[in-house]
Formats: structure tokens, C-alpha cells, sequence
């Protein structure tokens, strides 16, 4: 294991041959992300072919569009100083022209209210809204620029009544779940209901499918604990969110969205501009590194790369960067930290996986070992955030994948057994022939009565040598 944060890296089809891809991978890049914002299917295909075929073990995330806000497709970019008039009406087939801006959604000068600010393209022009025509926000430039077409246009703190999943969200999904997709990360996730919309359409077919949702704007970070009731896992979206949300105030709002995370042992992401400098840069900033470091600090499962791996000039040196960085940060951690805010519930798996992490602190235990049907014993160590690597046997490829998002756990695919015997000595004797540990290491097993198991049942702790048959 090359560190125990994860990486996340969003790769387009422009760039995805599979050359590529293997490098990132041994770099130490764990899911891929697909943004279909900017992505068709058959595009959106390309890549998940080229990804499986480097590594079964590379996790697959499909990053829904969600209730955005464009300008429209059609017309001329323009340019406005501050002070211009501007009136912005709802037509997504409108043209734009100098002083008239079309947007996508047609219900924009109804619901959005004099006083309201514009934010277009990620922020970087603001358009106050100072008066309503009957078909037209009336608004005045904050700050010059140009606006262009197809840029995201963000209302921060007005309740915009679009559909939580549009119909290419809803094709995205199906063709995730057709694709053995693993993870679909759903933007602008508001409330339960936005999660349990795309719940409905994952059970319709019957996929393992798991939901991240997008924590990017003040709704979605108000109703965080209902969300983290029914999603598997968060990414704090931290790219509309500083356009949502004063940028100030975005440390603060992360840090309490981990901490949440871990409570509830969910796997939590970091995402956007942790190393955006990179796009044309060969070297990040000191504040980039810094950033990324404080994030590994507040204990996150896993970091991500968007324009950096997607589109930018350095992608390798990015993953390398990020690996380097985590493999520095991960040394000086504190390994006892978190163990007592984990949520435990009454559930016997989580006093197991609390009853482990506080064992390698005190024994000279190499490694954690498990194995697991539903990934939930890894999931459950993950969240203690130990010190000592946890090397999770899944039964299921797609168990596998899913951990690829847990801190600390390394995940491998293996047959069935059929007795807590069996499992032990093959684990073991592949786990020495791999370098992992040696016979003469410590090691701490949990794992539930084989046969009809109801989870997690056991721990044990031994030198590796008593645990292999026939040694
Ligand atoms: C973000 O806003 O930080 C993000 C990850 O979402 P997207 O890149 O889809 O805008």
C-alpha cells in the first residue's frame, strides 16, 4: 500500500488511453472520476473500457450533472463592465446578445427575488438583481468580464425548483448500472429526498451501485445529517460550494463535514483545486500542498484531483505529488485520535474494529486482516483511522472496488471458503508471498462464524506462523 489516503482522479476521453491510465494508477490513484457535464455516453464508455483494462481493482465514480443552471448554448458571448445593464430571462433555446442574457431554466424570473446575486462561471462574474420585468431579472453588472455561453450560472441562497435528477442524470445511471459502475457521486445533493431519488433508481434494477452525495451548497451542508442517513458516502464539492457559500467560511464547513463522516463511518472526499496550479504549473503552490495536507490532518478518506488529471499539463506529477504528500503527512499522524468519536451504535462489528485500532497501539501488530462480504468490517476499521494497514478479502469484485474509497484498507478479491481455517492459512501464505508481513509477524484477524454469517464475530491475535495449516 503506497499510502492510506485515497486519490481520486477525474479522467475525460480526450485523454484516457490505457498507458495513461496504468500510470496513475501505479502513482497511486485508486477511483476514477467521470464528470458527465462534460461527457456522452459512448465518450463516458471509452474511458471505463480503458480503466478495466489496467486494474479490475480501480474503483469507477460517474459525477451527475444534477440541478444546474446554464447560460444558453445559443447566441453571442458579450462583454459587460460594471454598471451594465443586463436582463437574464429563462429559455434554453434563447439567443444571447449584448445586454440579454438566455439561461436554461425557465422559472428563473419567477423564483428568483430582487436582491439576489448571479454568480456566472464558477463566480467570476456577479450580476445583481435590482428589478423584475414580467419575462426578465433586471440586473446590473458587479464586475466586468465576458459572458459567455454554456457557463454554470450559481444563485446562492435562493431555492431553485429543478428536478433534484434531470434526464441525462437519469441515463447517466442506467448506464452506470449497466456498466458495473461503482459509485455514483450526485450533485447538489439538498436533502434526504435528493439521495433517496437516486436510491429508487438504483434498487429499480437491483445494482450495489453506492451513492456519494455532493455536499455543494448551504441546503446540503444544513441538512448534512439526513443526508449522511442514506448516502454510502460525502464529497465536500468544495468548487460551487466556495461559489454558494462565502469562501471564508469553506475550512470550516469541511472540517465538520469530515468529522460527521467519521461519527458515521462513511467514506468522505475532498475535492477541487487542491492542486489547480499544476494544471500549467510543474510545481504546486506551498498553500496548495498545505491544503492538501490539512485535509489528510482532518483525517478525509480520500482526496481528489478534477482539472489537474482531466485536462491539465501535469496529471502524473499530480497523483505523485498527492501520494508524496499523504505518504508524509500519514507518518506524523496521531493513530489513537479518532476512537473515541466513531458512532458504535450497540453493533458488534464496530466494538470489534474499535477493539483492533486500539490494539495496534498498544501491540507490534502488522497488519489488520478481514474478510468480508459486504465491505462493512473494512469500512468500520476505516473510520478509526489506524496507524496499521488493513488488508480486507472481499468475496465480491465490486466489495472490492468500494473500499478503494476507505483510508487505510487494501482491498483484494478472493473465492469463497468455507471454513475460518481455510480462509486464515490462504490469506496468510498470499499475504507472505506478497511481502505484506513475514510468518514471524503479529497480526490481528477479525471475521464472523463461516457458513450462514451474521457479520463480524471474532478478533484474534497471534503470530502469523499459528494461523497457516500444513505451514
Ligand atoms: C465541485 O463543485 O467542487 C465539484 C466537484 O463539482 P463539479 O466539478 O461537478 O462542478
Amino acid at each position: 500500500m503506497l499510502k492510506k489516503t485515497k486519490i481520486v482522479a477525474t479522467i475525460s476521453d480526450a485523454r484516457c488511453d490505457v498507458e495513461f491510465i496504468r500510470q496513475l494508477f501505479d502513482a497511486g490513484m485508486n477511483v476514477v472520476r467521470l464528470n458527465t457535464a462534460h461527457q456522452n455516453l459512448d465518450q463516458a464508455k471509452k474511458v471505463i473500457d480503458n480503466i478495466r483494462a489496467v486494474s479490475e481493482r480501480i474503483a469507477i465514480l460517474i459525477d451527475t450533472k444534477g440541478p444546474e443552471i446554464r447560460t444558453s448554448s445559443k447566441g453571442t458571448a458579450f462583454k459587460v463592465t460594471e454598471g451594465t445593464e443586463v436582463l437574464v430571462k429563462g429559455n434554453p433555446g434563447g439567443e444571447s446578445c449584448e445586454g440579454c442574457l438566455y439561461v436554461s431554466y425557465e422559472g428563473i424570473v419567477n423564483e428568483v427575488p430582487v436582491g439576489s446575486s448571479l454568480l456566472i462561471d464558477d463566480g467570476d462574474i456577479e450580476l445583481s438583481v435590482v428589478d423584475k420585468m414580467p419575462d426578465a431579472l433586471v440586473c446590473k453588472t458587479v464586475n466586468h468580464g465576458t459572458i459567455k455561453n454554456r457557463k454554470s450560472v450559481n444563485i446562492p441562497n435562493v431555492r431553485i425548483n429543478l428536478p433534484s435528477v434531470s434526464d441525462k442524470d437519469r441515463q447517466f445511471v442506467k448506464f452506470a448500472i449497466d456498466n458495473k459502475v461503482d459509485f455514483i457521486a450526485h450533485s447538489f445533493v439538498r436533502n434526504s429526498n435528493d439521495v433517496k431519488e437516486i436510491k429508487a433508481l438504483i434498487d429499480e434494477h437491483n445494482s450495489p451501485i453506492k451513492i456519494v452525495a455532493k455536499i455543494e451548497n448551504q441546503e446540503g451542508v444544513d441538512n448534512i445529517d439526513e443526508i449522511l442517513d442514506h448516502t454510502y458516502g460525502i464529497m465536500v464539492a468544495r468548487g460551487d460550494l466556495g461559489i454558494e457559500i462565502p469562501a471564508e467560511r469553506i475550512p470550516v464547513i469541511q472540517r465538520k463535514i469530515v468529522k460527521k463522516c467519521i461519527e458515521a463511518k462513511k467514506p468522505v472526499i475532498i475535492a477541487t483545486q487542491m492542486l489547480h496550479t499544476m494544471i500549467e504549473n510543474p510545481r504546486p503552490t506551498r498553500a496548495e500542498v498545505s491544503d492538501i495536507a490539512n485535509a489528510i490532518y482532518q483525517r478525509t478518506d480520500a482526496i481528489m484531483l478534477s482539472g489537474e488529471t482531466a485536462y491539465g499539463q501535469y496529471p502524473l506529477e499530480s497523483v505523485q505529488l498527492m501520494t508524496r504528500v499523504a505518504q508524509e503527512i500519514e507518518r506524523v499522524l496521531d493513530p489513537d485520535v479518532n476512537t473515541n468519536i466513531v458512532r458504535i451504535n450497540n453493533e458488534i462489528t464496530a466494538t470489534l474494529a474499535r477493539s483492533a485500532v486500539r490494539a495496534c497501539t498498544s501491540l507490534p501488530i502488522k497488519a489488520i486482516v478481514v474478510d468480508s462480504l459486504t465491505g462493512r468490517t473494512g469500512r468500520y476499521l476505516a473510520a478509526f483511522r489506524g496507524k496499521i494497514p488493513v488488508y480486507a478479502m472481499c468475496y465480491r469484485e465490486n466489495v472490492m472496488r468500494e473500499l478503494a474509497l476507505s483510508y487505510g484498507v487494501w482491498a483484494e478479491y478472493m473465492e469463497p471458503r468455507d471454513s475460518r481455517d481455510g480462509f486464515l492459512s490462504h490469506t496468510i501464505t498470499h499475504m507472505v508471498s506478497q511481502g505484506r508481513i513475514t510468518l514471524d509477524d503479529m497480526v490481528l484477524v477479525i471475521g464472523g462464524s463461516f457458513g450462514p454469517s451474521n457479520g463480524a464475530s471474532f478478533m484474534e491475535i497471534s503470530k502469523a506462523s499459528a494461523l497457516v495449516v500444513n505451514k
